[in-house]
């Protein structure tokens, strides 16, 4: 059976399991037990499994990426040609969320005692996450920080914007050397991608199971009761993201890519799962990468390049959950938030989205922020973190498919071809034609 298949079948067959046990047993100590020793433990497993080749696969391919370049010029171009979609498929994403949510305006009919209940039971967590933002702000100090005092220090702490800094500078610094001795570096380097690709197969291996155990732990444990009390907004943040990822990506891939769309989201299943079911583009990163390269057929130059910026920066997903869930709460609180400020609101979801890590919930601490930036308090962030996690879930698929889009955007813009390479197709797939 091809991978897609296995992962569909994994999620499927854990949500169901998972969903019956919340019924049935939903909150007895039994379920507590076996999240806690079983389905959770082996999902943290499969999730590192992925999560620990991330820093080496981003920093030997974006290198690589780089002094496959050649000239400088080469990489200038196709870095603000990069940038520039990323921003605009962002604002576009944020600008779709924010006409939705003026439109139904699910914060006005909240009942006030769903409200405090809400805040009450929530207001641990959410002052978690405030006392996050309070230690490491978002401000100028951000900007300083990307640059690494020390690489290493960086990666060890999985710092993605350091490492990405630090990778390009040595890649730029690899085309400026002797091209004897760079070549060694580079042999190296494709080793070591080599390596990431072999563990990436081996971990992808475990995903059919992996994916089933993250699910029953999120599913056993979710309070569904909460999500008909939030419908009317999980609903607006649901159909934002269905419409930029299925409208939205389909036109732009059809007109930026020359691509049928059809094709485009049929050949990244995998990664959409995956995306899904361990809520982090970072953990996605290398089935991104793979499926890109193997499904899509971008170059391994261009998708090194592209697509470990995007997992980082390119959160589509993100900056229309931000940009619906502020005047969503602004609307529950009664603030009224004018033209102006929900300019501030888009920007803001934007710069947040870039600088949000792509971890399970990783952007709620920078969504605080903006809340605050605007007048509506960020402990009202309570209201929404009970469903927080489906949420999440879905706006990472959008982050993660927004990245792929990138990808072959830049590839066809450089002319290059998005051929598939016969037969090696990642683990698992290779029964299924690419099209
Ligand atoms: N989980 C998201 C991601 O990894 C980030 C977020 O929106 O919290 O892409």
């Amino acid at each position: 059976m091809a991978l897609h298949n296995r992962i569909f079948v994994g999620l499927m067959l854990g949500a169901a399991a998972g969903v019956t046990t919340n019924l049935l047993a939903g909150g007895t100590r039994t379920v507590e037990w076996i999240v806690s020793y079983i389905t959770d433990p082996f999902g943290q497993i499969f999730l590192r499994m992925l999560i620990m080749i991330v820093v080496p696969l981003v920093f030997a391919s974006l290198t690589l990426g780089i002094a496959g370049f050649g000239d400088l010029s080469r990489l200038g171009r196709v870095g603000a040609k990069t940038m520039l979609y990323f921003l605009l498929v962002t604002l576009l994403a944020a600008g779709i969320g924010l006409t939705l949510v003026n439109t139904i305006r699910p914060g006005d009919g909240l009942p006030s005692e769903i409200k405090e209940r809400l805040l009450l039971t929530y207001q641990g967590q959410a002052q978690d996450s405030i006392t996050r933002v309070g230690q490491t702000g978002f401000g100028i100090q951000t900007l300083v920080n990307i640059v690494p005092r020390n690489p290493l220090k960086a990666a060890a702490e999985g710092d993605m914007l350091a490492i990405i800094f630090f990778a390009i500078l040595f890649g730029v610094a690899l085309t400026r050397i002797d091209k004897e001795r760079s070549r060694t570096l580079i042999s190296f380097l494709e080793g070591l991608l080599d390596v990431t690709v072999v563990i990436i197969d081996l971990a992808m291996k475990l995903a059919p199971f992996g994916v089933a155990a993250l699910i029953f732990s999120v599913t056993s444990r979710f309070g569904f009761d909460l999500l008909a009390k939030l419908g009317l907004y999980v609903a607006t943040v649901l159909a934002g993201l269905l419409i930029h990822q299925f409208i939205g990506l389909s036109l732009l891939v059809k007109i930026f890519a020359k691509l049928n769309p059809i094709h485009f989201f049929r050949s990244i299943r995998a990664v959409m799962l995956t995306a899904f079911s361990t809520s982090s583009s970072s953990a996605t990163l290398p089935t991104t990468i793979r499926v890109s390269e193997q499904e899509l057929g971008v170059p391994r130059q261009i998708a090194g390049f592209v697509l470990p910026l995007g997992a980082t920066m390119n959160m589509n997903g993100t900056a229309l959950f931000e940009g619906v869930t502020v005047l969503f709460l602004a609307q529950v609180f009664g603030i009224q938030l004018g033209l102006g400020a929900q300019a501030i609101v888009v920007v803001m979801s934007v710069l947040t989205a870039v600088g949000a890590a792509g971890v399970p919930g990783g952007s709620i601490p920078l969504l605080i922020l903006v809340l605050q930036t605007v007048g509506v308090p960020g402990e009202g962030i309570a209201i929404i973190l009970g469903v927080d996690r489906l949420l999440d879930m879905c706006r990472t698929v959008l982050n993660v498919s927004g990245d792929i889009s990138a990808a072959v955007f830049v590839t066809r813009s450089e002319g290059l071809p998005l051929e598939v390479p016969g037969a090696l197709v990642l683990t698992g797939a290779a029964a299924e034609p690419a099209n």
